[in-house]
């Protein structure tokens, strides 16, 4: 079985990267981008999330995109699979997250080394002075939000059009580039540098497992093996077998 396989080789590993992606964060509530009840089903990403459509229209982007996104992310909980990637992480068996998402979840979960390839939702940055403030503290009755300074409020996100920030940039690929074991979970791998990184961890030799509902570009030619099925479930069963396998067995016998 492909879940007792996967705890093996996550207990014999010796440093473990997760990339994630917004199939991780579906089971929080939060839509991804593509495929069926997408956001870009509802909304075009170059009128909404591109750098050039926020600074034509502020107003228009945060009325009609970014302040629906808020109400979401805001009331947003993590959920079994980002548990489960914290848990290994106080096992001392998962080194760093990289995430696509900018849900903050991971951090909620209580991972501590997190790199956040797309920035985050959960700051919104003044375009004007730079000062940075909580999304949730952030108030909607006029838009779009400003700063005290009087600029306007964006998120402190990587919009379409934008350059990943170097320090991240950096940090990831070292990240992939130094693992031994990378989880590739709930990213379609089609949004590039960041597909990237499962390349970066084979050429090193590391091993690549996939956590995904379905298969994606990585799967024939990157991934040692997929995962077919819900992160949140998945994940949950390789813990499960990761106890099993102690020299003690599972905690709870039965
Ligand atoms: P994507 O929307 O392109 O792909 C989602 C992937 O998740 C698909 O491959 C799908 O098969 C898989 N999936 C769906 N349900 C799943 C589940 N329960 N368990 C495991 N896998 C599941 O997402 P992407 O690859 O992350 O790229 C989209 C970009 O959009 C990212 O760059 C990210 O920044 C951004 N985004 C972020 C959020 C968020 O922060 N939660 C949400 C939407 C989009
Ligand atoms: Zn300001």
């Amino acid at each position: 079985m492909l879940i007792e396989k996967a705890a093996r080789d996550l207990a014999a590993a010796r440093n473990v990267v997760a990339l994630t992606g917004a199939g991780i964060s579906i089971g929080s509530g939060i839509p991804p981008f593509r495929g069926k009840g997408g956001l870009w089903e509802k909304f075009d990403p170059m009128q909404y999330a591109s750098i050039d459509a926020f600074m034509a229209d502020p107003e228009k982007v945060w009325r009609e995109f970014i302040g629906e996104l808020k109400v979401v992310i805001d009331n947003a909980q993590p959920n079994a699979a980002h548990m489960a990637l914290a848990r290994l992480e106080r096992l001392g068996m998962l080194h760093t997250v990289i995430t696509q998402n900018v849900d903050g979840l991971h951090q909620a979960a209580g991972n501590t080394t997190v790199i956040e390839f797309h920035g985050t939702f959960t700051r919104q940055r003044c375009t004007d002075c730079a000062a940075l403030s909580a999304t949730r503290d952030v108030d909607l009755s006029r838009l779009p939000p400003r700063c005290w300074c009087g600029g306007v409020l964006r998120p402190d996100w990587v919009f379409f059009g934008e350059m990943i920030p170097s320090v991240e940039l950096d940090r990831a690929r070292q990240s992939a580039a130094g693992c031994d074991l990378m989880l590739v979970i709930g990213t379609s791998a089609l949004v590039q540098p960041a597909a990237y990184l499962p390349v970066i961890a084979r050429e090193a030799s590391a091993r690549v497992i996939e956590i995904n509902a379905e298969a994606t570009p990585l799967t024939a030619s990157v991934s040692d093996y997929l995962i077919q099925g819900k992160a949140e479930a998945m994940l949950d069963q390789i813990l499960g077998a990761l106890e099993a396998l102690r020299p003690d067995g599972p905690p709870h016998p039965g």
